[in-house]
């Protein structure tokens, strides 16, 4: 179960909010992309990241030059939101008008990592993003280790909020009965790969190709 804290509760539509806990695994191994955001002498900052989850922890990397992943790094409380859009949700008003969507934000502390922990969670990052290849190329060069930050950050507070169905019938009255409105469902899609100009003829698309593609069609939440 996930606690609801004072920072993670709700304010509107609460029944949205979901505390189980496998459903927050759920959204983070379904994501790709994450936001992570953090005040830094007033100012707020908010950066995309690719990321991977670990049981209890999200691994985060980056450059070791990227300014607010060394604030990070350096102990400052974090928000992390991972957003997966699966439908436009159109009422019969723009005012109740929305979205389908499986969200979370987790909140608090990341620890950088060193050693082994660092390259069993570049290891593990990649794994998530591109299943397969980390074994498909090269390891990493010391130089590039070096120039890597590895941020963990442990899934102790968080918060889950899902939307899901059709347009609400808030105000029934006001609308007109004969206008449409539905959802349009929304899901990634992985294109044909198409190789760099200098792969040699004959090379053929690695395996983490395709698990990639059935990677990215676990995304798809166009059916809850
Ligand atoms: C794709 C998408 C589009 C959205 N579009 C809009 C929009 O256009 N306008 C709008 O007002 N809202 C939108 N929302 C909802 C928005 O994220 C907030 O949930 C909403 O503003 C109400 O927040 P609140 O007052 O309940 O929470 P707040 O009081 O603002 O926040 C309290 C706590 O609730 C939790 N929380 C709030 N929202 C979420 C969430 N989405 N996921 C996980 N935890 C959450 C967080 O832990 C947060 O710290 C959208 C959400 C998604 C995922």
């Amino acid at each position: 179960m996930l606690e609801v804290t004072p920072r993670t509760r709700l304010t509107r539509k609460p029944d949205r909010q979901v505390t189980d806990r496998r459903m927050l695994h759920e959204i983070l191994d379904a994501g790709i992309v994450a936001h992570i955001a953090l005040c830094a002498d007033g100012q707020p900052m908010v950066l995309p990241v690719g990321y991977g989850r670990d049981g209890e922890r999200l691994l985060i990397h980056g450059s070791t030059g990227a300014g607010l992943l060394r604030r990070a790094a350096a102990g400052a409380q974090v928000a992390v939101v991972v957003t997966l859009l699966d439908g436009l949700v159109y009422a019969r008003s723009m005012f109740d008008s929305s979205m389908n969507y499986r969200s979370a934000v987790v909140f608090g502390q990341t620890t950088a990592l060193s050693g082994d922990a660092k390259l069993d969670a570049l290891r593990l990052i990649s794994e998530r993003l591109m299943p397969g290849r980390w074994s498909e190329v090269r390891p990493p060069k010391p130089k590039e280790l070096a120039a890597t930050l590895v941020l963990e950050l442990p899934l102790d507070e968080a918060s889950v909020k899902i939307r899901t169905g059709p347009p609400s019938e808030d105000h029934p009255d006001q609308e007109d009965p004969l206008a449409w409105s539905g959802v349009l469902p929304l899901r990634a899609v992985a294109d044909e790969a198409i190789a760099a100009p200098n792969v040699r003829p004959g090379v053929a698309t690695p395996p983490s190709i395709d698990a990639a593609r059935a990677r990215v069609a676990a995304i798809d939440g166009t059916q809850l």
